[in-house]
């Protein structure tokens, strides 16, 4: 299994960090967490087209993490992906409606030829080809996920925008790949958002084996981001960057 970072970024634009998403491949599976505006883009330069896309994972429906919902729609209204296989959409409830609203405003969007499955999601888990996959709710907006996906026993896991609460614990236990809300720097928290602080805190009682650090707002530029995460987590901790691509 392999996790690419499609945007480390946040809603406020900024040269070098796209919004949020992020790339899930394993062999039997390509899988988009999150499509924040640009995702699409980054995934082309991943040289991954969207025909080989089997589901998107929504972690909540903010704009920075779902707008790229609309641009992909309308790319597969294109008459040569007619005869893709389904595509499937998950999210918290809510989705059918955005996609709804979304179509309504843009009738571009609706699939031709295809079949889009829009699920939406209660606590649980599901098989995804050769993918398990776990959600649980995540303090931040009321519909908000955090997603782990599990591969020949190897998990990586992703909070979405996150704020302190032991579902984030339970969902990253163990977890060899925890890609972690660090919006702002230690001492400069805002409700709804976690700090490297707070988000290496959240990985060390959960065991997390290696933490990534992500969804970086300006605030975090010229911050010790590593060194406030070290302050509380005893495991390897990077900087999520555009493009880059772990192993978990
Ligand atoms: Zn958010
Ligand atoms: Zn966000």
């Amino acid at each position: 299994m392999h996790v690419t970072v499609l945007g480390s970024g946040t809603a406020v634009p900024v040269a070098d960090r796209f919004p949020a998403g992020y790339l899930v491949q394993s062999p039997r599976a390509t899988v988009l967490v999150d499509c924040g505006p640009g995702t699409l883009r980054r995934l082309a330069q991943a040289g991954v087209g969207i025909e080989q896309l089997d589901a998107v994972f929504l972690t909540h429906f903010h704009t920075d993490h779902c707008a790229d919902l609309a641009a992909l729609l309308f790319a597969l209204h294109g008459p040569q992906y007619a005869d893709r296989r389904p595509l499937a959409i998950h999210a918290a409830p809510g989705l059918q409606r955005l996609v709804r609203l979304l179509t309504e405003a843009w009738p571009w969007l609706t699939p031709r030829g295809y079949r889009l499955d829009l699920v939406e999601l209660e606590p649980g888990g599901m098989g995804l080809e050769d993918l398990a996959v776990r959600w649980l709710p995540i303090r931040h907006t009321a519909q908000s996920l955090g997603y782990r996906f599990e591969h020949e026993g190897r998990t990586a896991v992703f909070s979405g925008d996150a704020d302190e609460c032991d579902e984030l614990v339970e969902v990253a236990r163990d977890a060899d790949l925890f890609v972690c809300d660090a919006a702002f720097p230690d001492g400069q928290k805002v409700e709804g958002h976690l700090t490297p602080g707070l988000a290496g805190a959240h990985a060390q009682r959960a065991g997390a084996r290696r933490l990534l650090l992500t969804h970086f707002y300006p605030q975090c530029e010229g911050h010790d981001l590593l060194g406030e995460a070290a302050r509380t987590y005893g495991g390897a901790v990077e900087l999520a960057a555009d493009l880059m691509r772990l192993t978990p």
